[in-house]
């Protein structure tokens, strides 16, 4: 059977339906089969049928792993066991001696690999505001090899400049990763806004159904593809089979599920932005958020993830989350149903207290996952959690 033959014309709806799709010769499956095998066996000394081993390289993961690459328009993919191992494998590409830049507000993972593992370990890290791209000039130092973007940041959903940053960096030879963890390749694409490197925790939208953990790497260039795709082998780092099947079918509904997620993200910034419980919401996609035109011009969409600071501190926080009925009370984001958490306490209880401070992560902040449920029925049950925290 002949697998249809994409090339970038094709638009991204496309992509996600029919990439890394008829790939069984045998029976002609439509679907990839999940290849569960450790090992191939060889036809000959020296010869396979282009799998020896399957840390090395699995079909299944190839498969998916040619969607990722096309996905962000990129050389090559890696898929790796969850988001923190391809941020692991990602960094093992800098020698001891490195210096990297990063945002203050990253995700909490990534902020404790760098600030209490990696910086045990002979890279050095800068954490600066990256709301402005002249601090991260100002940041650099003769050893900078690499600067970390990651956009919109989580919780407070502040945007990095990706097109001047990679500038900054282009001139001197560093290399631009950027966490799309986020947006997903369908609102925003860090290659084409001039990064190297994107990474992904799989396990939020491109999977998209909160039933496993994985990761991904996807390299602009043909070089950096094979010299990650050698680490993934090397570290260990890769994803099972059966994961990778589970984000491929994700990705086939990726494009209509962002949508829907943004679609009620909207509904939920508007009804907050107009409540007197809420002292601030943050969302990108609002006309008063700070860097709305940002948004507008290097995002296609404004995603489905949001924040809001509640009146009333922790005490407030806590009665809003325990009167939902909908919402999860539950730390990740991007699967379908929607989710709510408490920063301080949860995701990013792993920086310290002082790190949340200059982030500007306060206990009155509620992280909310927005799922494809129906908008109405989000906006109902987040109206009841607003009446519960303010006592009425
Ligand atoms: C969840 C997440 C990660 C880590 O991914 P895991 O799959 O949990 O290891 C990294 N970056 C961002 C932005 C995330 O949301």
């Amino acid at each position: 059977m002949k697998a249809p033959k994409l090339t970038r014309e094709y638009q991204t709806e496309t992509i996600c339906v029919q990439t890394g799709t008829r790939k069984d010769t045998t029976f002609n499956a439509v679907a990839v089969p999940i290849y569960a095998t450790s090992t191939f066996a060889f036809e000959a000394p020296g010869q396979t049928k282009g799998f020896d081993y399957s840390r090395t390289a699995n079909p299944t993961r190839a498969a998916l792993e040619e969607c990722l690459a096309a996905l962000e328009g990129g050389a090559g993919a890696s898929a790796t066991a969850t988001g923190m191992a391809a941020e692991t494998t990602v960094m093992a590409l800098f020698p001891a001696g490195s210096h990297i830049i990063a945002g203050q507000d990253i995700y909490g993972g990534t902020y404790r690999l760098f600030a209490s593992i990696l910086s045990t370990r002979g890279l050095e890290f800068s954490f600066v505001d990256m709301s402005d791209p002249r601090n991260v000039e100002a940041a650099i130092r003769p050893n900078t090899r690499a600067v970390w973007i990651e956009t919109p940041s989580n919780p407070l959903l502040n945007l990095v400049d990706v097109a001047a940053i990679c500038e900054i960096a282009r001139r001197r030879g560093q290399v631009t990763i950027v966490d799309n963890t986020f947006m997903s390749p369908i609102f925003q694409k860090p290659l084409a806004l001039g990064a190297d490197i994107v990474v992904h925790s799989t396990t939020k939208y491109l999977n998209g159904h909160s039933d496993m953990v994985g990761g991904a790497i996807i390299s602009r260039t043909r070089d950096n593809a094979t010299k990650v795709a050698a680490l993934v082998n090397a570290l260990g780092t890769c994803s099972s089979p059966f994961d990778c099947w589970l984000v491929m079918r994700g990705i086939r509904t990726l494009p209509i599920r962002m949508a829907s997620h943004q679609r009620n993200a909207l509904a939920l910034a508007e009804f907050l932005a107009g409540h007197k419980a809420v002292e601030h919401v943050y969302y990108p996609g609002l006309a008063t958020h700070p860097q709305h035109a940002l948004a507008k011009r290097q995002m296609t969409g404004f995603g489905g993830m949001l924040s809001f600071d509640i009146r009333g501190g922790k005490e407030a926080a806590f009665r809003f989350i325990q009167a939902l009925e909908i919402f999860a009370f539950a730390e990740s984001l991007g699967g379908v149903e929607s989710l709510v958490e408490h920063p301080e306490t949860m995701s990013h209880a792993s920086m310290t207290a002082e790190a949340r401070r200059a982030a500007g992560i306060t206990e009155s902040n509620i992280r909310v996952s927005t799922g494809i449920e129906s908008a109405e029925d989000l906006v109902a049950d987040v109206a009841r959690g607003l009446r519960a925290a303010s006592g009425a």
